[in-house]
C-alpha cells in the first residue's frame, strides 16, 4: 500500500498536485478541506460548527477531521492507498492517523512537503479566492491567520515525520508540471 501525506501551507498546490497523482498512482484522495466543505454544503451539525472556524481561517477540532479520516479509511477497506491532502494538520493528528494505520498494518510511506514563500502563498489564494468563491481566500485577513495558524500548529508535524526518517521537501515553486516530476521521483523510490 502506498501512503503519501502532502504537506505544505495553505496554496502550496497540494490538492492540485494530489488531482495528478490519483490519475497516476490510482490512490485515494483524502482532502480534509473538501471533505468539510462537503459537510457544509449538506448544511450538517458537523458543517454549521466547522464553518465558524473555518471562515476565520482557524483549525477545527482535532477530534472532528479524526473521526471523518478513521470513517473513510473504512469505506475504502480495499484501496490501494491514499494520498493524504491537508492532515495531518496538528502533531495529535499526526499520532491518531499513525494509530489508525497502524490497525490496518499500512503505515504512512511518506511525507512530501511542497516549500512556497509568503508572499507566493498570498498572492495564489487571493487570486483562487477570485475563481473559487471560497469565503477564506477572499480575505487577505483571513489568509494570514491560516498562514499562521500553519505556522504554529501544523509546521511541528514535519517534525513528526522526520523523527520517523519519512520527510522530504521539495520546492513547490515551478511549473505544475515541474513540481509534479519532482514529487514523482521521490513517489517512485519507496
Ligand atoms: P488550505 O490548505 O488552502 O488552507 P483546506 O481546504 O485544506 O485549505 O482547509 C480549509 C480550512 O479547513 C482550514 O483553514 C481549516 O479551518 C479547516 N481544516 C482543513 N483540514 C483540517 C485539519 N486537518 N484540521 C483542522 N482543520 C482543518
Amino acid at each position: 500500500m502506498l501512503n503519501l501525506v502532502l504537506f505544505g501551507p495553505p496554496g502550496a498546490g497540494k490538492g492540485t498536485q494530489s488531482q495528478k497523482l490519483i490519475e497516476k498512482y490510482g490512490l485515494i484522495h483524502l482532502s480534509t478541506g473538501d471533505l468539510l466543505r462537503s459537510e457544509i454544503s449538506q448544511g450538517t451539525a458537523l458543517g454549521l460548527e466547522a464553518k465558524k472556524l473555518m471562515d476565520q481561517g482557524i483549525l477545527v477540532p482535532d477530534e472532528v477531521v479524526i473521526g471523518m479520516i478513521s470513517h473513510k479509511l473504512d469505506d475504502n477497506k480495499a484501496a490501494q492507498g491514499f494520498i493524504f491532502d491537508g492532515f495531518p494538520r496538528t502533531v495529535a493528528q499526526a499520532e491518531a492517523l499513525d494509530q489508525l494505520l497502524e490497525t490496518k498494518n499500512a503505515p504512512i510511506s511518506g511525507m512530501i512537503a511542497l516549500e512556497v514563500n509568503d508572499t507566493e502563498l498570498e498572492h495564489r489564494l487571493l487570486l483562487r479566492g477570485k475563481e473559487s468563491g471560497r469565503p477564506d481566500d477572499a480575505n487577505p485577513e483571513v489568509i494570514r491567520k491560516r498562514i499562521k495558524e500553519y505556522k504554529d500548529k501544523t509546521a511541528p508535524v514535519a517534525g513528526f515525520y522526520e523523527k520517523q526518517n519519512k520527510f522530504r521537501g521539495i520546492n513547490g515553486v515551478g511549473t505544475e508540471e515541474d513540481v509534479f516530476k519532482a514529487i514523482c521521483a521521490i513517489v517512485d523510490s519507496y
